[in-house]
């Protein structure tokens, strides 16, 4: 069976070899947000013949298709996800760096209220929170 990512390069017409095959199956299965090194990690358990530098020239190619998204949540570290219809921000805790997804009506109206009164029709949005957890 094959996964999203995999799905989705078909869909596009990618060349799919067996190291691409995995890094898109790490990327399917992957909860979190991890970075270039992470999924080298993990990619890496499944066929250690993989290399770091093929994991981000197949992210690039995923990310220049529009099969997964990019995030810099300032530590300096690209994190990658995929590009699926489950629209969702992120709130990021600055001491523990962990990364809690969320969606909330209100903002997502807020922000196409605020478009179209500056004229625009909302396309896509980014929104990232940066907060310390209350004791
Ligand atoms: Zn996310």
């Amino acid at each position: 069976m094959s996964s999203w990512v995999e799905e989705k390069c078909a869909e596009r017409g990618l060349r799919m070899t067996e190291q691409r095959r995995v890094i898109a199956r790490v990327l399917s299965d992957a909860k979190d947000h991890p970075d270039a090194e992470e999924l080298y990690r993990r990619a890496a358990e499944v066929d250690p013949k993989i290399s770091l530098a093929t994991v981000y020239r197949t992210v690039r190619l995923f990310t220049d298709s529009g099969i997964i998204e990019t995030h810099d949540f300032r530590d300096g570290r690209a994190r990658y996800e995929t590009a699926d219809d489950d629209h969702h921000d992120h709130l990021i805790d600055v001491v523990t760096g962990d990364v809690i997804e969320f969606v909330d009506e209100e903002i997502e109206k807020l922000q196409e209220r605020i478009a179209r009164k500056l004229g625009y029709e909302l396309v896509d949005h980014r929104l990232e929170l940066y907060g310390r957890k209350i004791k």
